[in-house]
């Protein structure tokens, strides 16, 4: 009898602790929930949304910072997390299109119709192309390096937020602004900067070919060792023509990519006898804390960067 009591209560005493466990699970799922769970496919889309989402979203970024999102291996968490988004933000111009990873991502997130809450931030931008033999006529992700084209981004971040989430279109509206705002200033400043560099010396090279829509906004002539991270990089024969093309012309700088390995632009340097003039991000922003942690950040250290390295 007094074995069974005990057998008794000990079950109402784990009751207890399961149902405790249970709704403080609940609690916290619940208040995660109330935010608007929101993915991006790498680190400056999720700079950008952030700016315009607030304090009304939860954001997780695919390809982590300083990686490469042309090509991304998804891991579980990915997977997770691009199930439960309320709203999923890619670039598109081709950027996520290596393995098809984003594709299949959103296969597998059951996202993938033409009703799914999945928006492109290059909405509305004017694609520029590839040259590169194979790949011609192949659009050219890199769009964002134009602030001019960050504004956009902005902007359609911000409609596709209403969109899904129109209890908060205020707070959406007010953030765009002024994000908006800064990024007007950010430009003027690309603009303005860059205007003190001699058209002469307005050439540089970097290791992929992402400076095209920055070079049509700002007057540059950019070279490059691979055009795009899609492709073999640094093969012996894209050096050779690198080299070619930097005895031929007068290129002032090399600069490097914090998202690309250094190697071929460190052969370059070496073969060259020229300096590599500073670190620029294009494709991802830095990390936390760091030099360039947001897309504000970023350019304004690029402008910098280039400014310095073109005219010292
Ligand atoms: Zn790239």
């Amino acid at each position: 009898m007094l074995k069974k009591n005990k057998v008794l209560i000990l079950g109402v005493v784990l009751l207890f602790l399961l149902a405790g466990c249970s709704s403080d699970e609940n609690g916290d799922s619940e208040s995660k929930n109330s935010k608007l769970q929101v993915v991006t496919t790498y680190s400056i889309l999720y700079d950008i949304v952030k700016n315009v989402g607030g304090d009304q979203i939860d954001i997780h970024s695919l390809a982590p910072i300083g990686s490469n999102p042309h090509e991304y291996e998804t891991l579980p968490l990915d997977v997770q997390k691009a199930t439960d988004a309320d709203v999923v933000f890619y670039n598109g111009l081709n950027l996520e299109a290596g393995n098809s990873w984003f594709e299949k991502l959103m296969d597998t997130a059951g996202k993938s119709g033409d009703s799914a809450p999945v928006y492109m931030m290059s909405e509305g931008v004017e694609p520029m192309y590839l040259t590169t033999e194979g790949k011609e006529g192949e659009e050219d992700p890199h769009a964002w390096l134009d602030v001019q084209n960050g504004i956009k981004y902005a902007e359609n971040a911000r409609d596709a937020l209403i969109k899904v989430d129109p209890d908060n279109k205020k707070a959406y509206e007010e953030n765009a602004q002024a994000y908006i705002s800064e990024l007007e200033t950010l430009h003027q400043e690309a603009v303005d900067q860059y205007s003190k560099i001699p058209k002469e010396k307005r050439i540089f090279v970097t290791s992929e070919g992402a400076f095209k829509y920055f070079s049509k906004a700002y007057d540059f002539q950019a070279e490059y060792i691979w055009e795009i991270n899609q492709e073999n990089q640094g093969t012996p024969s894209q050096i050779t023509k690198v080299l070619d093309l930097i005895k031929e012309q007068q290129i002032q700088g090399l600069f490097l990519e914090t998202s690309v390995d250094p190697r071929s632009m460190e052969m370059v340097a070496r073969e060259t006898g020229m300096d590599i003039k500073g670190k620029v991000f294009t494709d991802s922003i830095g990390k936390p804390g760091e030099d360039g942690d947001t897309y504000i950040k970023m350019m304004e250290w690029n402008i910098d960067t280039i400014y310095k390295g073109l005219t010292e």
